[in-house]
Formats: C-alpha cells, sequence, structure tokens
C-alpha cells in the first residue's frame, strides 16, 4: 500500500520527520511533526538559508503488521510531586552509573517520568563496565539495540498505527538523554536514523533493519549547500558519483539516507535547491566504505564513502526531485534538541562519578570533596547542566507545540554540550591520576563529549546562527 503524506505542516507528515529521523546520531524512529508556529527570527530554522515553507507530499511503502509492542504512554499527564533523590553518599567507588539515574527532576511530566523510569531500567542491565569493554574492543552495542527495539522503543515518535509510541520529542529528548546518563554516553545513544519513509517499514523499528544517514563531505564540510555529490537521471532512475565523509554506522548499515545534488548549483536560484534525497541499499559494490579511526565512541564506526556509477531506482528518491534540503530542514532542530540531551547525560553521569570519587576518596586525612577547590566547580557545573536542561526542554515543548524558530534548539545544543564538557573535563581532575584510568570510566566520558560540541553543526555556526539570526548581526560568512 502506497500513501501519501505531506511534510512541513502536518503534524505526522514529514518523510524525515526531525532531525533524529534524519539524525546519524539516533537510534529512535522520531516521525510525528506538530503544527508549526512563527518564530520572532526571521528566516528561523537550521542554520541554512532555505526557509521552511510547504514541503510536497512523499510516497512511501506500509509494510506489514507490527511485530512488536509499543509501549502506550499518555502524554501530557498532570505533574506529580517530585520524589527525594537517593543520597549518593551510601554509593561505593564503583557502584554503577546506572544506580545514580534519578527522576526527581520536579519538572518532568508524568510521561517524561514513565519514559524516564522504563529505559532506566532497561540501561540498568549496561553497566560501565560494559561499555568501556565494547569500547576497548570496538563492537557495536547490538545488546542494548535489540533490547530497545524488542520493548518498541526505536519508534517512540512514530504515529500508533505505523507501530510507534506517538510521543513527542520531549519524551523522546528524555530517553536519549537517560541512556547517554546510564553510562552510555553517545556510543548508546548513537545507532541508526530513521526516516519517514522507513517509518512504515517495520523490520527496521523492531531492529531487523539498519539505516545511516549521509550528508556532509570531506570538500563542503558544514558548507552543506555546496555538497558535490551528484545524481543524474538514468532510464530508469539516477546514477551517484562522489563522496562522503564520517558516515555513522555505515559498516553495518543496510541502507542509506543520503543527500546528494541533482541539479548542478549554477542552474538554481537558492543553493538549497536542486538537492535530493535518496533511501538505498548501501551494500554494493560501487560504494567504497572505510572506516575512520577515531578518538572515542569506538564501538560505533564512522566512515568515508566514495561511490561511482552506483544506479539507484527511481523508488529509492524520497519525495520531490530537488526538494531534498528542504525535507531535511525541518528536522535540524529535533536533532539538536536531541544530541543536546545525549550531552546532559554524559555530563550528568561524569558529575555524579566526581561526586561519589570526592566522598569517598581520603587526602590529608578528609574527603577531598570537602575542599572548596573540589566542591565548588562541581557545583557550578550542576548549575551550568541544570540550566542547559531547561534550555533543551523548553525547546523540545516548543517543538512538540509547532515552534518552528531555530533559537532555543540551537542554543540549548550549544548549552549542554559546553556544560557537559565542563563536567566531564572536572571530573577526571576530581579523580586526580585515576580520572586518567579507564577503570573510572571519565576519560571515556570526555572522549565522547566532544561529539555534540562538533556535529552535527559546529559550536561556532550556533554562534553564527545566534549572532545573525537573533541579534541581527551581519553575516559573518
Ligand atoms: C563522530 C562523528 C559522527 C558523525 N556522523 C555523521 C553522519 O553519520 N553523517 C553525516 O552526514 N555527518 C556526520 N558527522 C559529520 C559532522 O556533522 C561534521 O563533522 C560537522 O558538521 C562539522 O563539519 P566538518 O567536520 O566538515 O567541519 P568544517 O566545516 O571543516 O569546519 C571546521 C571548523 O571550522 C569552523 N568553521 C567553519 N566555517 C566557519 C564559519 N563560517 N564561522 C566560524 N567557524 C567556522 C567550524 O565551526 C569547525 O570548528 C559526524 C561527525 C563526527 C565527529
Amino acid at each position: 500500500m502506497t500513501r501519501q503524506l505531506r511534510g512541513g505542516s502536518s503534524r505526522n507528515g514529514l518523510i524525515l520527520a526531525n532531525g533524529g529521523v534524519l539524525s546519524y546520531q539516533h537510534s529512535i524512529c522520531l516521525s510525528s511533526l506538530p503544527q508549526r508556529n512563527e518564530s520572532p527570527y526571521p528566516n528561523g530554522n537550521g542554520l541554512e538559508q532555505a526557509e521552511p515553507d510547504s514541503i510536497a507530499p512523499v510516497n512511501f511503502e506500509v509494510k506489514g503488521p507490527a511485530t512488536i509492542e509499543a509501549p502506550r504512554i499518555p502524554r501530557f499527564l498532570p505533574l506529580k510531586v517530585s520524589r527525594v533523590p537517593r543520597g549518593i553518599r551510601s554509593r561505593s567507588l564503583h557502584a554503577r552509573a546506572t544506580e545514580f539515574l534519578q527522576s526527581q527532576d520536579p519538572d518532568l511530566s508524568e510521561s517524561q517520568r514513565t519514559v524516564r523510569e522504563a529505559i532506566s531500567k532497561i540501561c540498568s542491565d549496561f553497566p560501565d563496565s560494559y561499555w568501556a569493554q565494547i569500547d576497548e574492543s570496538h563492537q557495536f552495542p547490538t545488546e542494548l539495540y535489540e533490547a530497545l527495539a524488542r520493548r518498541g522503543w526505536l519508534g517512540i515518535c512514530l504515529p500508533q498505527r505505523y507501530g510507534g509510541s506517538e510521543l513527542g520529542i520531549s519524551e523522546a529528548a528524555v530517553m536519549m538523554q537517560t541512556i547517554a546518563e546510564s553510562g552510555a554516553g553517545m556510543t548508546g545513544a548513537s545507532m541508526e536514523p530513521r526516516s519517514r519513509k522507513i517509518a512504515g517499514s517495520l523490520p527496521l523499528i523492531a531492529g531487523r533493519q539498519r539505516a545511516c544517514f549521509g550528508v556532509t563531505e570531506p570538500n563542503t564540510g558544514l558548507d552543506t549547500l555546496q555538497l558535490q555529490a551528484t545524481a543524474r537521471r538514468s532510464r530508469d532512475g539516477y546514477v551517484l558519483s562522489g563522496q562522503k565523509v564520517w558516515i555513522s554506522t555505515a559498516q553495518r548499515a543496510d541502507k542509506i539516507l543520503i543527500l546528494v545534488r541533482t541539479t548542478p548549483r549554477d542552474r538554481v536560484k537558492k543553493p538549497s535547491q536542486g538537492l535530493s534525497l535518496f533511501y538505498t541499499d548501501l551494500q554494493v559494490p560501487e560504494v567504497q566504505i572505510t572506516e575512520i579511526p577515531k578518538m572515542g565512541r569506538a564501538a560505533v564506526d564512522t566512515n568515508s564513502l566514495f561511490f561511482d556509477n552506483w544506479h539507484v531506482s527511481m523508488e529509492d528518491r524520497v519525495g520531490e526531485e530537488n526538494e531534498g534540503f528542504r525535507m531535511i530542514l525541518h528536522g535540524m532542530n529535533a536533532e539538536r534538541i536531541l544530541i543536546g540531551a545525549e550531552a546532559l547525560g554524559l555530563g550528568f553521569a561524569a558529575l555524579r562519578r566526581a561526586a561519589l570519587y570526592s566522598n569517598n576518596r581520603h587526602v590529608f586525612g578528609r574527603p577531598i570533596g570537602q575542599n572548596q577547590g573540589i566542591q565548588h566547580p562541581l557545583a557550578d557545573s550542576w548549575m551550568k547542566l541544570e540550566a542547559a536542561r531547561m534550555m533543551i526542554y523548553q525547546a523540545a515543548r516548543l517543538y512538540d507545540q509547532g515552534y518552528t524558530g531555530g533559537e532555543y534548539a540551537n542554543a540549548g545544543k550549544y548549552l549542554a554540550a559546553e556544560a557537559a564538557f565542563e563536567g566531564c573535563e572536572r571530573a577526571i581532575l576530581t579523580h586526580g591520576g585515576m580520572g586518567y584510568a579507564k577503570e573510572y570510566h571519565v576519560e571515556r566520558y570526555l572522549r565522547e563529549v566532544f561529539i555534540p560540541r562538533i556535529a552535527p553543526v559546529s559550536r561556532e555556526m550556533i554562534l553564527n546562527y545566534i549572532g545573525e539570526r537573533v541579534l541581527g548581526l551581519p553575516r559573518s560568512y
């Protein structure tokens, strides 16, 4: 059965319904797209120049009945009174990060709290030692992925009729924060993207098929609209040629969602025009995939792709020809919110380990945490992480209400990544020499926390965005 879906302005309409959908960082199917509200700032979505107006209908295949039971959690339940946090003093030095997951944040809605508790429970089977071991052995975290898939969490934002839970980005952010905070970091939060095209493809929701996302190119970097990979029409489809870089999970992905140019740059009015999106088989001889050795998140492969004369069928094109960029544009705010939430998770995990260690480690006859030089930076980090958390969840709430402005999503991602980075660095210093030892895990957190500072958009580009779009300053690039 083929259905028509409209992206952009309808609640469930966009094929790539949000950044997570298109994201190379997320393991979950995110596709509900709420009604849009206007931003007070001009051109207010993402960093690019394209305007987020209406998108052409998209065809996609619905591939059969659900085989997994998606969690049914009603949204917008009344707020419960906060629970008393469990003190960390009583914890042992090597306690799992998952033991400290709390759901007492007074501002969580009942549905967010339910997600937090359910995900914490799943994550409690995956201690820090698991994450350290797969990082060491470069093994993909299949076990967590399957555990989430089995319980239907990969479809958290999908409409129920496609096997999803139909929750919002507010709940998805809680899910991603909780996974990262369990000690899983960016490794646990990074699996595969989901698109609306695959929203109806239950093998993906059930975790039986894998997909990756290809936008970044070696020669153009953050200047996405200048990307050079092309698709030219052939008799029965397209022929793709070009390169991509930093493509996460391409070693194991069955499919790729890829953005390429279908109309040369000099034949379109705006650079955002002339780009098209394809969702197609990846493991073909025409695509050469080479893993990039990297600093952290070793369990999740990241790759360069070189492809030439790669035949792709007409049905593999997603949406209208030349409209690809507009389709991904709508997902960008959600992507930033979710990555920001993951950064928060890492930051809180590091902070808890630091607080725990500084209570237990005695030097000069007292716990090191009794020294203000240790205590104050940690207190400062908690406040910064909490401030960022409020910004992230504010952005998520606005997104779920249909707000299209990018200032809160971008600022939230920026603040969360910076606060988390500082928190991870302080956690290492709090541990002294042991901070440098793998045994205490904080060095792994620090290696991973660079990712949300760099991707999917860098700190500098967010500052450019706020300077230009919010403050009305001249464009600097
Ligand atoms: C672990 C990891 C996984 C990734 N996974 C994927 C994936 O699956 N799919 C995918 O498509 N991409 C992926 N990426 C790519 C990621 O989105 C890019 O690395 C990121 O967007 C930055 O682009 P770049 O590396 O080309 O940096 P560049 O564009 O080369 O920029 C380099 C530096 O210059 C700065 N800079 C550039 N222009 C300006 C300016 N005008 N003003 C101020 N500063 C500027 C940038 O902020 C940055 O600090 C991944 C990256 C990493 C690290």
